[in-house]
């Protein structure tokens, strides 16, 4: 498989150069330059495969001769390690827990995946790679963790100080190893800001080999395939027609993967793209004109995104034709209040805990389920509650249940150096830590 610049379709890489590089020439996104089908046999039998074997089927074309197929098994295996299981939540609703990962986020599969391909591709290099990665909360704990302990790999990871939650905190400070988190007096801007200004500076580029670890390279974005096809598999157990799908989306990586994953031949019957306010998306499937702004902030703060970067991907997957999109994406954009509201009202009513990001998609296909009442489906559960208890506790007035493997990490020392947004402290921290 060859992956094409959506800003330069002449400049094509492969798997791993894609992996390596993350963008290509002016920051455009990869994209792979065909559509890899699914065997109709595969999808009509899913219950007869295995999690790892479906796992494996879904990303060998993707990964093709760079990686051998030995290798992608165990890689696929080391990524799906915990269970994904497709709950009922109501008659025609249903959760898919994406959360029983190390950082309790979905994000935690596309670290894991990117972090063994990258490892794998760098096994010959001589010279140790540093990741280099800013983060508002979510994506550094699934970074962290994804690439702890791996050989030849050191992660350095920039937060915004006492802007993130303190187990979003925990989970980014508190392994040590080849982790090192630098808590930064500043905003996630500020954060970001810095880490740009480290790869394009000649003198760290000289003596220390940079990457990324973003979450639009496609080795985190195309694994987030593998569990539309876990939730299927689970779905046509108990169902006879096909889901609506209904994804919390900020950056629309994920939503984007399950498109894909569609237009391979996984079966849905319609795609809902739930957002909080931060809505460019949905605007644009009602107007057709795309409009990005500044990001509000949000009870669902992993999703406060206004310029949504996969947007050009999903664009590029129908082709630019708008009314195929819109035939098959439906956008809700839902504010602080109806979340706070569908909390409440799913704990009242079924005994279901949900997180505002969960809460989200659930408030969307409910709306849309109301106008089309032959349909069922179910929402990507993107986050375990603990990790926004505020939100939770106060919809519910009931304590968040720690998990176990959350208390032992809770209990841990949290280990930081500290900086302050400037260039020159965080340039000395790089040329100085080994
Ligand atoms: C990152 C994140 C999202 C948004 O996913 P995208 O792929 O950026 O659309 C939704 N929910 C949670 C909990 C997240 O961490």
């Amino acid at each position: 498989m060859k992956y094409y610049n959506l800003k330069d379709s002449s400049e094509k890489v492969d798997f791993a150069a894609a992996t390596i590089k993350g963008q290509g020439k002016e920051k455009g996104l990869f994209f792979p330059d065909h559509i890899p089908h699914f065997e109709q046999e595969f999808i009509n039998n899913l219950s007869q495969y295995s999690d790892h074997e479906i796992a494996y089927r879904c990303m060998k074309d993707f990964t093709s001769s760079e990686i051998p197929p030995e290798i992608l098994q165990e890689i696929v295996q080391e990524t799906i390690s915990f269970e994904i299981p497709l709950k009922k939540i109501s008659d025609r609703i249903s959760i898919l827990e994406l959360f029983h990962g190390p950082t309790l986020a979905f994000k935690d599969i596309g670290a894991r995946f990117m972090s063994r391909c990258l490892s794998y591709f760098l096994k010959d290099q001589h010279q140790n790679v540093t990741v280099l990665v800013a983060t508002s909360g979510d994506t550094g704990g699934a970074v962290a963790h994804g690439f702890y302990n791996l050989p030849g790999i050191d992660v350095v990871i920039l937060y915004p100080k006492s802007r993130v939650s303190p187990v979003q905190e925990k989970q980014l400070t508190a392994l040590g190893g080849n982790i090192s988190a630098l808590e930064v007096n500043g905003s996630f801007d500020d954060c970001q800001d810095l880490v740009k200004q480290a790869f394009s500076d000649m003198e760290i580029n000289k003596s220390l080999f940079l990457t990324s670890a973003n979450s639009i390279n496609v080795a985190r974005w195309l694994p987030q395939q593998i569990y539309y096809l876990l939730a299927l598999k689970q779905w046509q157990q108990s169902e006879s027609s096909d889901p609506v799908i209904a994804v919390p989306s900020g950056n629309f990586g994920n939503i984007c993967a399950g498109l894909l994953a569609h237009f391979r031949g996984l079966p849905a019957e319609h795609f809902i793209a739930a957002c909080n306010q931060n809505d460019p998306v949905p605007d644009y499937l009602q107007t057709q004109d795309f409009k990005p702004r500044k990001s509000v902030s949000t009870l669902s703060n992993a999703m406060d995104v206004g310029d949504p970067s996969n947007f050009v991907r999903i664009l590029e997957l129908f082709g630019h034709q708008f009314t195929l999109l819109q035939k098959k994406i439906s956008g809700f954009s839902i504010d602080d209040s109806q979340t706070m509201e569908t909390i409440t009202e799913v704990y009242n009513k079924y005994g279901y805990m949900l997180e505002p990001h969960s809460a989200v998609a659930f408030a969307s296909l409910n709306l849309y389920l109301q106008k089309n009442q032959d349909k069922k489906g179910f929402i990507l559960g993107t986050a375990h509650p603990v990790k926004f208890p505020d939100a939770v506790e106060k919809s519910t007035a009931i304590q968040v249940e720690i998990p176990e493997s959350l208390r032992a990490l809770m209990k841990k020392e949290k280990k930081t150096v500290e900086i302050n947004s400037d260039f020159e402290e965080l340039k000395r921290f790089l040329l100085h830590k080994n």
